[in-house]
């Protein structure tokens, strides 16, 4: 099993410098990736490192950054962006936030090495308004970067220059998508639009544009400093290197759970990373952990071992997503809870395209209904066409991840929608009636 206790690169612990101002950042070994790679190698040899190392996107997706910066550096034109995607789209992880206030110069150095790899002159580093200790702790670094030349105009000393411009803006879970962030650098009003071309090709002002998340970036220092090999010794044989988990324990009767903040190497598995994070509890307590935030799938106790990486989580049903892992206790009715987890998502939606906007609602009208005892058999075909159909007409990922809860849901609790439709019992005995009347489907016309 992967070391847990000693995986921390990002992230500072306790006993770990503050590494906040420059003096402190530069004294662990700070910005010599910078010095490294700006004098000593090509952008190509920074983008085939990067691609060695096996860095895979942080931001839920998993694509290649080396490959993506590839393509950016390889297409023709006279100006190039960076965009950091520093805006956790579920507000209930806290990774981003946490990168921004602890380590903010790793974040520069990571921006500025991917500028310089891509051929960017110009970086974005886009993030939520309320992250307020994390943009003020950015703003001050580039404050002390520009001051000694590491940010700005021929970074030192060479012919290379490059600005970056801090956008803080809150429009809810839309805000994570890059062509939303691309519309909001532009002052337009911030919808996904549809791919291809790709943002590598056409991104900001439809020129080729690197979008990578804070946590990708603030890998890039480490790979640079050690080589690929070193950073790809962590991880799985897939996906190389640590990641940020936000991790909820079952919340007290009367109070929310507090998150916690852990890094740990792909591919540990989920239980230790609860483990890690102080949440124990005998299995009996729990009815389910929930892997991937608000679009993330709720697997049994059974598959607590399951490895956090890529290819297993999506197996088992859920995502990596915003990376954040939480219990549910024993007395969750599972209907009931993917009627609330598709309920918000509902109103997260933007509402550009019909199987996402209407579909979801469709799912928490069902989902509502069986909650109050008024389902019927043929409610579950339903849920099965619409959990299908909504990713497939959808234009954004967005679409593409919300059945998940309800997906999950059924596939391993389906004893709950049993007992709730046949037996006009909650299962656990918490659930209350949210409606005095059903949808009339077609299925019950029929
Ligand atoms: S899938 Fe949903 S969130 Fe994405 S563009 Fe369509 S309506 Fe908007």
């Amino acid at each position: 099993m992967p070391n847990v206790e000693n995986s921390y690169r990002i992230l500072r612990r306790a006993e770990d410098a503050n590494v906040r101002s420059l003096d402190a950042y530069r004294s662990v070994g700070g910005y010599a990736a910078l010095e490294k790679a700006i004098r000593q190698q090509t952008p190509e040899q920074v983008i085939r490192q990067v691609s060695d190392a096996k860095l895979r996107g942080r931001g839920g997706a998993g694509r290649l950054a080396g490959e993506k910066w590839r393509i950016v550096r390889q297409t023709q034109d006279n100006q190039k962006y960076v965009i950091c995607n520093a805006y956790d789209a579920d507000p209930r992880s806290y990774a981003v936030r946490t990168i921004l206030a602890q380590n903010p110069h790793q974040v520069i150095e990571g921006i500025i090495l991917a500028a310089y790899a891509v051929g960017a002159s110009e970086a974005y580093l886009f993030t939520r308004s309320f992250f307020y200790e994390g943009v003020a702790a950015i703003q001050q670094a580039l404050k002390e970067a520009l001051e000694v030349n590491l940010v700005g105009r021929d970074i030192l000393g060479t012919d290379f220059s490059c600005t970056i411009n801090v956008l803080g803006v809150d429009v809810g879970f839309m805000g994570g998508e890059e062509t939303v962030q691309i519309a909001l650098i532009k002052g337009r009003r911030g919808m996904p639009e549809q791919r291809p071309p790709y943002p590598t090709q056409a991104g900001l002002w439809d020129k080729p544009t690197a979008i990578n998340s804070v946590e990708t970036l603030a890998n890039v220092p480490l790979i640079v400093r050690e080589g690929a090999a070193v950073f790809a010794s962590v991880g799985t044989p897939t996906t190389s290197g640590i990641k940020l988990v936000t991790v909820y324990d079952i919340a007290p009767s009367n109070a929310p759970s507090l998150p916690r903040v852990v890094e740990v190497p792909f591919g540990t598995p989920v239980r230790a990373i609860l483990a890690h994070a102080g949440v124990s509890h005998p299995e009996s307590d729990i009815r389910a952990v929930v892997v991937g935030g608000a679009e993330g799938g709720a697997l049994p106790v059974s598959l607590l071992d399951t490895p956090f990486d890529f290819d297993p989580i999506e197996e088992a049903g859920a995502i990596i997503g915003s990376s954040i892992i939480e219990l549910l206790p024993i007395d969750t009715c599972m209907v009931h809870w993917a009627m609330e987890r598709s309920n918000y998502l509902s109103k997260e939606s933007c509402g550009k395209c019909v199987p996402c906007r209407l579909g979801v609602k469709r799912i928490v009208g069902i989902l509502e209904g069986i909650v109050s005892d008024m389902g019927v058999n043929g409610d579950l075909a339903v849920l099965d066409e619409f959990a299908t159909y909504v990713p497939n007409g959808s234009l954004c990922g967005f679409g593409v991840q919300a059945p998940n809860p309800l997906k999950t849901a059924k596939r391993y609790w389906p004893d709950h929608f049993h007992q709730h439709i046949e037996e006009l019992q909650c299962p656990t005995g918490t659930c209350l009636p949210v409606r005095s009347h059903r949808f009339v489907t077609k299925h019950v016309l029929t």
